[in-house]
């Protein structure tokens, strides 16, 4: 490690330039052990990752935090640490619901950012729980809901007995938190598991582009492939998701493609939501939004802040069907999710089966105005540049 107090990290390949902030890491230690106390919580840091777990037992009806466990993954370095100060790897029964059927992962992602007094703030981490437990992500799986307030108080922890890898306030940086749950209970016939597991893995990140949003670029509407199925799992951040995503998102990129388009499954005409993000239509003659309504779409926190700051700029929000043709119409699109922010789209393409160009709608070819004036907005709430009128961000104490 280098300073004292301060994580010793790449930061410049983190495309942050300058060392954390003292402020950031003075006496935190102590009060993590006192809150853990209190809370009967543990949390343990390492040089890199922090697992911080809870463990759940099913007991009819009701719903039991048993067992609060703490699991640390360090950089891989298994000798370093001892006990709950562990190697990066989880224990898991070979029977675990989590490895046969698709308890795998019901997750989240959000970030935390320095602000700069120092201090630092979570970016909506209620709107995760809720996604995570209102929003059923967790039931439509049938996992545990966990409840609001521990989910935020876990990522609390884990952001404080990480502080020192918070990037620093100014060049864009962030810690990425990532909330999991899991069916670790053991089930072989088709049932859920009896016992879930939580944790959350926090790792630092850059700009997902450096300086902030990049130029535009071209993605692929997908006709080969679908991501969700009608009334099927398409709203929950569930793992299975990113699984049906992975080769049209490699083949996508291999014909020059980086972000692929998903159009609803049972008909094909209408616009559901990128890879990893949602879809947002602009048009500025009339100052609209325009998103998809449709019941497959993962719920995004971007987008419901996004919305929300396109109706203080006088824009008339609407989120509802999206058919094909109507991409034509739009001056502006962009993608927007948690890790990128934004990501304004240049061009959407689709092939006939020949493999024939059929379709190519053609957006902003720089980064457009009305998505800059929202990446701006909504980045520099995030790093508390100005006011929080909407009571978004979450200072962690
Ligand atoms: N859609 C999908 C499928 C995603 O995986 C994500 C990322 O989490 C999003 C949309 C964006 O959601 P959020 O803005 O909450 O990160």
């Amino acid at each position: 490690m280098g300073a004292p107090d301060t994580a010793d990290l790449p930061w410049e390949d983190l495309s942050v330039s300058s060392s954390a902030r003292r402020s950031h890491t003075s006496g935190w230690s102590t009060r993590m052990a006192s809150g853990a106390r209190r809370n009967s919580l543990r949390c343990v840091t390492t040089p890199l990752f922090t697992l911080f777990g809870v463990q759940f037992q099913r007991g009819g009806d009701r719903l039991e935090r048993s067992l609060a466990v703490t699991t640390a993954s360090s950089t891989g370095d298994k000798q370093a640490h001892s006990g709950n100060r562990g190697s990066p790897y989880l224990n898991l029964h070979i029977g675990a619901t989590a490895l046969h059927y698709g308890q795998s992962s019901c997750f989240e992602g959000l970030k935390a950012f320095a602000y700069e007094d120092g201090s630092v703030n979570m970016f909506r981490p209620d709107e995760n729980a809720k996604r995570i437990k209102i929003k059923r992500s967790a039931e439509r799986v049938m996992m545990p809901e966990i409840p609001i307030d521990m989910f935020v108080r876990a990522c609390n922890y884990v952001v404080k007995d990480n502080i020192a890898y918070v990037p620093p306030y100014g060049p864009g940086g962030a810690l990425y938190l990532r909330p999991l749950l899991f069916g670790s209970g053991p089930r072989i016939g088709l049932q859920p598991a009896d016992e879930y597991t939580f944790i959350i893995l926090v790792i630092p990140v850059g700009d997902y582009y450096k300086g902030g949003l990049a130029k535009p670029v071209d993605g692929l509407i997908v006709d080969d492939f679908d991501r969700a199925a009608p009334k099927g799992v398409g709203a929950a951040k569930v793992a299975g998701n990113y699984a049906a995503d992975l080769i049209p998102n490699m083949e996508a990129k291999k014909k020059g493609f980086p972000i692929c388009l998903y159009l609803d499954a049972a008909t094909h005409t209408l616009v559901e939501e990128f890879s990893t993000s949602n879809f947002i239509g602009i048009d500025n003659e009339r100052k609209r939004y325009i998103t998809p309504a449709s019941p497959s779409v993962l719920p995004s926190i971007t987008n419901k802040s996004l919305q929300t700051i396109a109706k203080d700029m006088g824009m008339a929000v609407e989120q509802r069907d999206v058919a094909v043709e109507e991409l034509a119409e739009f001056d502006e699109v962009l993608a927007c999710g948690t890790a990128v922010v934004i990501i304004p789209i240049g061009s959407l393409t689709r092939f006939c089966q020949s493999g024939e160009e059929m379709d190519r709608f053609k957006f902003s070819e720089d980064v457009g105005e009305t998505t800059r004036k929202l990446y701006d907005q909504v980045r520099s709430i995030q790093n508390g540049e100005v006011e929080d009128k909407h009571n978004w961000n979450f200072k962690v104490a």
